[in-house]
């Protein structure tokens, strides 16, 4: 029976005045069943297609992947030992997961080891030099500033990415995806959409009601479809731990609490992924992260210390949380750049600076990253075409000091570099540096601080550099084959088969 309730007359009039002071025309105003109708009547339209012998829109296995962003690795350690995170724990340990007490698989985010870069190096299968977004601020083509922090944005990135990411190319393929991601709200063949109450919650930085609207949307969902017709992907972005991080700092008692109730929220929606296994429908799911925090005490003033140079104006200086990027004048001699990297590298609370050096014109050659270290050392990562599973190229690291040349390695593939890391084995620096600078348009020079120093000022806990609690994410799997190797953050969805054609 159709009726009136006051929230039915309340919405219309709450999601106009919400339209108004956010972001206008990103906003439907939308329901926790929004999601779950929206899939119904795509797939009512592909039934019909069906019977006239077009190919199916739903998929032969679910892959659902859940980002909990600024998850680190001490963090969900911490939660695990302490044995506040009872659902995660049962959903992901032995026989079904890859969760062994509290000892898990690692992944390499994409660096700078910010949301955007990886947000998108997940969803596209690609690292940074692939899809070109290089920070959650970026240099456009007039050198603006644009900053993916600012809901306005959303749509840049959607039409920088759209066409190669995951969602795209399953929408290609015949088969269906849902996107629970407001920055990649329209991807998929259903989308969540920011409702007012998601639109509050960001204004006022209260992302746990964020969060909440998100996984009662996906519970609905789960619930509602039956488990043969849910898509071949879905994806979810959750973001409250990372504002919580944000705020009270990486590793502290608040960002504990935040993850015990995350995990409370999770119960639902793995019961209803084990119910779709219990059916027999194929379902792999993997919760992972997009960086993990430093605390910081210190902010480097490196806009003020920049403006002060005498080449100040012919600088371009793209600042963003715990990394500062720069676009040299073209004119400078080699010499000149790496004078501008090593002085960089002296300024206080600067931990280094990298410098690229040197690119292979057309695939040949070796091209150079330098790197200036605070006390005076420098490093080099050189790289040359070679068959390597990530791309067609291999690094040398070698390291020098004042006096002498030693731990030079043999040239290596990537993915190498990647499988030693581990927290106390920086080589994911390798591998980092090359896809950002081999990316079009990297800038010429980066600068990170010291690992308790940022240049924003805004937070206690930040992220963006190249320490390992920054890197290295958790990634836990139940049914996923991923291997207890580290790999990067953007091989996820080619490891579970998103980007390939399967065998059915
Ligand atoms: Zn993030």
């Amino acid at each position: 029976m159709r009726h009136f309730d006051t929230k039915s007359i309340i919405r219309p009039l709450l999601c106009a005045v919400a339209t108004g002071f956010w972001a206008y025309g990103l906003m439907g105003c939308a329901t926790s069943n929004g999601v779950a109708h929206e899939y119904r009547e795509a797939l009512r339209d592909s039934d019909d297609l069906e019977s006239n012998g077009h190919t199916t829109l739903k998929g032969p296995r679910t892959s659902l992947v859940i980002m909990v962003d600024g998850l680190g690795t001490s963090t969900l350690r911490a939660g695990l030992r302490a044995g506040q995170l009872p659902e995660i724990t049962r959903f992901f340990s032995a026989p079904h997961g890859n969760l062994r007490g509290s000892e898990f698989v690692l992944a390499r985010g994409s660096f700078p080891t910010l949301t955007y870069p990886n947000l998108v190096s997940l969803v596209t299968g690609r690292a940074v030099d692939g899809h070109g977004i290089l920070g959650n601020r970026l240099l456009g083509d007039e050198g603006e500033i644009i900053d993916f922090e600012n809901v306005l944005n959303w749509k840049k990135l959607e039409h920088k990415i759209s066409p190669m990411t995951a969602f795209s190319v399953l929408r290609n393929r015949g088969q269906a995806s849902v996107s629970y991601s407001y920055p990649l709200f329209n991807g998929g063949t259903a989308n969540q959409r920011p409702s007012f109450e998601v639109a509050a919650g960001y204004a006022s930085k209260d992302y746990d009601v964020v969060d909440i609207y998100t996984l009662e949307s996906l519970g609905m969902f789960l619930e509602s479809t039956p488990a043969h017709r849910w898509p071949r992907f879905i994806f979810v972005h959750l973001i409250n731990v990372d504002g919580v991080e944000h705020e009270k700092g990486a590793n502290t008692p608040q960002v504990l609490e935040a993850l015990r109730i995350l995990d409370r929220r999770l119960a639902p929606i793995f019961h209803w992924v084990r119910k779709a296994e219990n059916e027999g429908h194929h379902t792999d799911t993997v919760l992972t992260s997009d960086h993990g925090f430093v605390n910081v005490s210190y902010q480097i003033p490196i806009e003020k210390l920049v403006a002060r140079l005498p080449s100040a104006k012919e600088l371009k200086l793209v600042v963003d949380n715990r990394v500062a990027s720069m676009y040299l004048p073209s004119g400078w001699s080699l010499r000149t750049r790496r004078e501008a990297a090593r002085e960089f590298s002296q300024i206080s609370k600067i931990g280094w600076t990298a410098l690229r050096q040197r690119l292979p014109a057309d695939g040949e050659g070796i091209g150079r990253i330098s790197i200036f270290y605070a006390n005076g050392s420098e490093a080099r990562i050189d790289f040359k075409n070679a068959q390597c599973d990530y791309g067609p190229w291999a690094a040398r690291y070698t390291y020098v000091n004042k006096v002498t040349t030693r731990g030079q390695s043999g040239f290596h593939c990537p993915e190498i570099y990647d499988e030693l890391s581990d927290t106390d084995s920086y080589t994911f620096v390798v591998s980092s540096l090359l896809e950002y600078f081999r990316a079009e348009k990297s800038p010429d020079l980066v600068l990170v601080p010291d690992d308790d120093a940022d240049f924003s000022g805004a937070y206690r806990g930040n992220h963006g550099g190249l320490t390992s609690e920054e890197v290295l994410v958790p990634m836990l799997a139940r049914h996923a084959r991923l291997g207890r190797k580290v790999f990067p953050v953007h091989r996820l969805l080619h490891k579970l088969e998103i980007f390939s054609e399967e065998k059915q």
